[in-house]
């Protein structure tokens, strides 16, 4: 039988456990409500949203329900207005870390600061922070290429704040590059400790020698999930799936024991199914 090691840490963060929990305790209490993307990036999470009658929207402007939920990867300030204006109760499942980075982006806008954001320019989370602003405030940027293609030094000051899911050492260069072009940058803190403790423990479970390969389980859309799995992958054979359903049989040819890690928006019971999956797999 093959054996079955799990990260130390890995799945739900504090985060999108909390905005699961309130979003089922609405439903569960009557509330009738549409969700504004996905509430967790977890394409069977938004199965389960929806049979319980809490669907998933793409606009507040499809909303008929009479409330609109917000996700933990938070919104542009303008879409409680847009809510409100339309008359629609709000649940607000906003991640407390990304409230901070909010908050933190908005001082360093008054202090005049020129504000960088690295991460995904269409990531929700990203366009939470950045889709009210005056587009010559801010820059998002992913990459070294276009790190080097703004002339950074023309700014009095600069704060860089990191997308919370981001492998930050992976983006070490890029912020160097603005850092030696202009001496009045600083970095806030954003990468959230629970995105770091699981991409920590998934790295750690790769280094273990007893280890054959690795499946990575998340949601298509997620990206803390992707990024796990090229943490792994780079140690150790590693696949990145979204459920049970996806394992290959060969896979597991001549296995002896597979590593189990999941992305942030990945639920428990998703993980206890790969593992009694891959436990049960007989050649
Ligand atoms: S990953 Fe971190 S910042 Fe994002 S929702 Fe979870 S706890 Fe919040």
């Amino acid at each position: 039988m093959i054996t079955v090691k799990r990260a130390d840490k890995y799945g739900f963060c504090s985060g999108v456990r909390i905005a699961d929990i309130k979003v089922r305790r609405f439903a569960t209490d009557g509330g009738s409500g549409a969700i504004l993307g996905q509430v967790v990036h977890n394409e069977r999470v938004v199965a389960e949203m929806e049979e319980m009658g809490m669907r998933t929207v793409e606009a507040i402007t499809d909303v008929t329900e009479p409330a609109i939920v917000f996700s933990a990867h938070g919104v542009p300030e303008s879409f409680h207005r847009e809510a409100h204006i339309l008359g629609l109760e709000v649940l607000d499942t906003t991640c407390t870390f990304v409230y901070d980075i909010h908050r933190e982006s908005q001082a360093a806008l008054r202090e005049g600061c020129h504000l960088v954001f690295v991460g995904e320019a269409k990531h929700r989370e990203v366009i939470g922070y950045t889709h009210d602003l005056n587009p010559e405030c801010y820059d998002v940027i992913s990459s070294l290429k276009e790190a080097r293609a703004i002339d950074w030094s023309e700014y009095p000051a600069i704060r860089i704040f990191y997308q919370t899911t981001l492998n930050a050492e992976h983006y070490e260069d890029t912020v160097r590059v603005i850092e030696s072009a202009n001496p009045n940058t600083s970095r806030a803190d954003t990468i959230c400790y629970a995105t770091k403790e699981n991409q920590d423990a998934a790295r750690a479970l790769a280094g273990e020698p007893n280890i054959d390969i690795i499946l990575v389980i998340g949601g298509a859309k997620s990206a803390n999930t992707h990024h796990l799995w090229e943490i792994t992958s780079k140690i150790k054979t590693s696949y990145l799936i979204q459920g049970p359903e996806a394992i290959q049989p060969e896979w597991l040819s001549d296995v002896r024991c597979v590593g189990l890690t999941a992305g942030a928006s990945t639920p428990d019971s998703l993980v206890d199914e790969v593992e009694a999956f891959v436990k049960a797999f007989e050649e």
